[in-house]
């Protein structure tokens, strides 16, 4: 329902992940949500939190365990469509030793035929929602291909449906990659940061520079870089704006 994503130097002064992430998704409440999760990278690993019910349930456990610094994340806020508003129904979905997060708005409508195929090949699956298909798979092709935005293209090119997908891999520090298709997906454009959001809500505390992105299109960020590629993996001149309405 709600997503947002961020990357930043970890040694620069910008806020960090978790602080930017969940104000994205407080931004993002207004557009209703059942559950809500996080997805953080720490050390070369990834740390994720995830709750049903409303933020604070999760910004309690959040408290309660605190994660470590982070510049790297990603949030949502999920409006179930396949399996019911339960913490393992929660975004991130994970895969690969939790290696890979990946959070999703819309539906994967072809998910019962790739769950099969990914059960024969031995994923196991922690979830009732049509997400986590996209975590296994994009574990797969990220370790046949070592590129997370290569993967991600393989990967929305097996999928039926109405999808924005926002991924981070353990093994890719300082990037997320996001794909969409009959979904929004908004890439901001900031100093030192750049942040991607399922509408400008999700960054518009920090920078009203914006990219929009087309049918079809994959976006990958590092705090100084955006590449847009579309689901042929030719690169894209995405088309710059500002955002001039008040928050
Ligand atoms: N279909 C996914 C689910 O049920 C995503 C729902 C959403 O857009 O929040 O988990």
């Amino acid at each position: 329902c709600g997503i947002v994503g961020y990357a930043t130097d970890p040694a620069s002064s910008n806020s960090g992940a978790l602080d930017v992430v969940l104000e994205g998704l407080r931004r993002l409440e207004y557009r209703g949500y059942d559950s809500a999760g996080v997805a953080l990278q720490v050390d070369g690993q990834l740390w994720t939190a995830k709750r049903s019910g409303k933020l604070a349930r999760l910004e309690e456990a959040l408290q309660a365990s605190p994660p470590p610094a982070s510049a790297t994340g990603i949030g949502h806020t999920r409006w179930a469509t396949h399996g019911g508003p339960t913490d393992e129904n929660a975004h991130p979905h994970l895969a690969g030793d939790g290696r890979v997060a990946v959070i999703h708005n819309g539906i994967i409508e072809n998910f019962a035929v790739l769950k099969k195929e990914l059960v024969a090949d031995g994923a196991e699956f922690l979830s009732q929602t049509d997400t986590e298909v996209a975590a296994h798979l994009l574990h797969a092709a990220f370790s046949r291909t070592g590129d997370l935005t290569e993967a991600m293209r393989l990967v929305v090119n097996r999928l039926e449906g109405a999808f924005t997908l926002l991924a981070v891999h353990a093994d890719v520090p300082g990037t997320v990659v996001g794909a969409r298709r009959n979904s929004p997906l908004v890439v901001g454009v900031g100093e030192g940061a750049n942040y991607l959001g399922s509408d400008v809500a999700a960054f518009i505390g920090h920078t009203r520079e914006a990219i929009e992105l087309g049918q079809d299109q994959i976006a990958t960020i590092t705090p100084t870089t955006v590449d847009i590629v579309d689901f042929e993996g030719n690169p894209v001149t995405g088309k710059n704006y500002h955002v001039d309405w008040d928050a």
